[in-house]
């Protein structure tokens, strides 16, 4: 399993829970890089990619960077020995190569887990950012504040993980 350790609070069966948002997680990505790949996505997906990545209304291009940064973030999900540690917020440290720190609130619910881990992982193994609030979207899945630039968006943690959330059907 990639997450092979969970460290911080002591939730009953957190293991448990960290290796199934992983695995979900994989899933969720696996699919819509396929779609994405195939150009096979559907109106409704189409639509969050043009949202999350400000691509406009009428886009009908996939930009290959997305693309590359879900792989990235799949791959890093499926083969490093990841600890996950519950602590008071998300956040990673790049001198602490494969720990990803998430709040203990993300392990209330599954679809949180999700959304968390592949905000945190995209930062630490494909180098996405955060904009402040004009890069964090609430839980409709819009952005907290306007401004984020196209090119923001395009390496902006929190569009790709609403996006895949989004994508796959799952609530934020
Ligand atoms: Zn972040």
């Amino acid at each position: 399993m990639p997450i092979t350790n969970v460290t911080g609070a002591n939730i009953p069966d957190k293991l448990t829970m960290a290796q199934t948002a992983c695995t979900q997680s994989i899933q969720h990505l696996r699919n819509a890089i396929k779609s994405l790949k195939d150009n096979s996505i559907n109106e409704e997906q189409r639509k969050w990619l043009n949202h999350y990545f400000l691509l406009g209304n009428d886009n009908t291009e996939i930009p290959a960077e997305i693309i590359q940064i879900l792989k990235t973030t799949k791959r890093a999900l499926k083969h490093e020995n990841i600890t996950v540690n519950i602590a008071f917020y998300n956040y990673v440290n790049k001198n602490n190569p494969n720990v990803i720190n998430l709040a203990r609130s993300q392990f209330n619910q599954a679809h949180q887990a999700i959304r968390y881990l592949i905000h945190e992982a995209s930062h630490l193994y494909a180098d996405t950012k955060d904009h402040s609030e004009r890069g964090y979207t609430d839980n409709a899945g819009n952005y907290r504040q306007p401004g984020l630039t196209k090119e923001e968006a395009l390496n902006n943690a929190d569009s790709y993980a609403c996006f895949i959330s989004s994508f796959n059907g799952l609530r934020l």
